[in-house]
C-alpha cells in the first residue's frame, strides 16, 4: 500500500530526543530546542516573535485571546477549510462570515471579502491552502482601511512565500501546524508569530495558563502570579527536539517534496491539456512549499470512482474538506455570505494525492500511470 502521509524524518531527531533526556533533563516546555526553534523561525522568517505551541489548533486560540475577540463579534474566513480555523473564534463567541472561495487556488476570494463586512467584524483569517499564499496585499489594504486584525492559518504554508515575505509573517498573527501531516512536524504541534510587538508579553503570559511565569524566569520579576486569562499551550521538550532536526534543513525537505510536487505536475499536465482534469494553480508572485498536490475530476461522481480505482492498485488518495458552512455546527455558528459559487462544486471534485518527504520516485510514477490508466479504461484520454 503507497500511504497518503509518512511523517518526515531526516535524521538527528532520535538523538535530540535523547539529549532531551538524558542530557538537558528538562522534559516540560520552553527549554533549549523551544527556544532554538523560536529562534530559528525569528531569525529565518524575519519576525520579531515566534512562540512553539502545543498545535495550530492552540496557536489560532491564541490569536483569537489576542485579538480581543468577543460575543457578538464577526469574523470572515474561507467555508473550505479545517475546523480549527473557526473553531478558535467560535470558542470566544464569534460568529463566522463564511466567504466564497477562488476556484484556482481554493483560497479566500479577497474581492468578496470587503462586501461581507459588518460593524461588528472584528477579523479576517486568510487560509494559505496547499501552501499556496491567499492574496495578502488586497487582504491586508482592506483590513487596515476598516482596522480589522489579519490572522494568517498558515499551517500548510511554513516555507512558503509571497512576494518574498514567508507565510505567517504577513498578518498580525501567523498560525504554523506542526502536525505529522505537515512539511515540518513534531507529531502534535505549531506555532504563533507575532508581528507588532506590544502583542508579546500578553502572549507569552497567554500560554503560561495566564500567567507571567516567563518574566519571572527571565528575572523580570521576583515571583510569579495569575494576571490574565490562558492555558496551557506550551509543548514539551521531548516534540520541540524532534521539530529543531528538521529546522536545521528545511531544504531537504522542501526540495525533496517539490520535486515530487513537479513530477505529478509535469506528467498530469498532459491530461489538464486534453481537459480531462485539473492542476493547481501557483500565482507568479508565489513561492509554494508543495505542501499538497491534488487533482479536481470532473465531479463528484467521477471523483469516488478513481479514489476506488487508485485504492484497488493499492494506493491511498485521500479528499477533504466538507464545507464547514453545510456542517452541523457550521450552520450553527455562522453564515454563507454572498453565493457559494465556487466552495462547495471545488471541494466535491478535488482529491489529494501521496505527497510526503521521501516519497520514492517510482511510486509517484506508478500514482500517475494509474491515474492515466482510470481515464483510458473510462475512454476519456
Ligand atoms: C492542519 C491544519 C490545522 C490544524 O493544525 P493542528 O496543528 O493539527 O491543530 C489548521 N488549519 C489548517 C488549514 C490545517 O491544515
Amino acid at each position: 500500500m503507497i500511504s497518503f502521509n509518512v511523517p518526515p524524518y531526516v535524521g538527528k531527531e532520535q538523538f535530540y530526543i535523547n539529549e532531551v533526556i538524558m542530557k538537558n533533563q528538562k522534559l516540560s516546555g520552553d527549554g533549549e530546542f523551544t527556544k532554538k526553534c523560536n529562534k530559528w523561525f525569528e531569525k529565518r522568517f524575519d519576525t520579531p516573535k515566534s512562540l512553539l505551541t502545543t498545535s495550530c489548533t492552540h496557536a489560532l486560540e491564541m490569536a483569537a485571546i489576542l485579538a480581543n475577540i468577543e460575543a457578538g463579534d464577526e469574523v470572515i474566513a474561507p467555508s473550505f477549510t479545517f475546523v480549527s480555523t473557526v473553531n478558535a473564534f467560535v470558542l470566544r463567541g464569534a460568529k463566522i462570515v463564511f466567504v466564497d472561495i477562488r476556484p484556482d487556488t481554493m483560497n479566500i476570494n479577497e474581492e468578496l471579502i470587503e462586501d461581507a463586512i459588518t460593524e461588528k467584524t472584528k477579523a479576517i483569517v486568510p487560509v494559505h491552502y496547499a501552501g499556496v499564499s491567499c492574496e495578502m496585499d488586497k487582504i491586508m489594504d482592506i483590513a487596515k482601511r476598516h482596522n480589522l486584525y489579519v490572522i494568517e492559518d498558515a499551517a500548510q504554508g511554513v516555507m512558503s512565500t509571497y512576494k518574498n515575505a514567508y507565510l505567517g509573517t504577513i498578518g498580525d498573527f501567523g498560525c504554523y501546524s506542526f502536525h505529522e501531516t505537515k512539511n515540518y512536524t513534531m507529531g502534535e504541534g505549531g506555532a504563533i508569530l507575532i508581528q507588532n510587538k506590544d502583542n508579546i508579553e500578553r502572549a507569552e503570559i497567554i500560554r503560561e495558563k495566564g500567567t507571567d511565569r516567563s518574566k519571572f524566569f527571565r528575572g523580570q520579576v521576583d515571583k510569579y502570579s495569575w494576571v490574565d486569562i490562558g492555558s496551557s499551550f506550551l509543548p514539551s521538550e521531548l516534540n520541540a527536539a524532534y521539530l529543531y532536526a528538521q529546522l536545521e534543513e528545511p531544504e531537504t525537505i522542501n526540495n525533496n517534496r517539490l520535486h515530487t510536487w513537479g513530477i505529478y505536475y509535469s506528467e498530469l499536465k498532459k491530461l489538464e491539456e486534453k481537459g480531462i482534469i485539473q492542476l493547481p494553480h501557483v500565482p507568479q508572485h508565489c513561492k509554494h512549499n508543495a505542501h499538497m498536490f491534488y487533482i479536481k475530476c470532473k465531479d463528484l461522481k467521477e471523483r469516488t470512482e478513481l479514489i476506488s480505482y487508485l485504492k484497488d492498485n493499492n494506493i491511498l488518495a485521500v479528499f477533504h474538506y466538507v464545507p464547514l458552512h453545510s456542517s452541523e455546527a457550521g450552520k450553527r455558528y455562522g453564515r454563507f455570505h454572498g453565493v457559494d459559487e465556487y466552495t462547495t462544486n471545488e471541494s466535491e471534485r478535488l482529491v489529494r494525492l501521496p505527497l510526503y518527504y521521501g516519497l520514492e520516485e517510482e511510486k509517484t510514477k506508478f500514482i500517475i500511470n494509474k491515474i492515466f490508466e482510470f481515464y483510458n479504461t473510462f475512454g476519456l484520454s
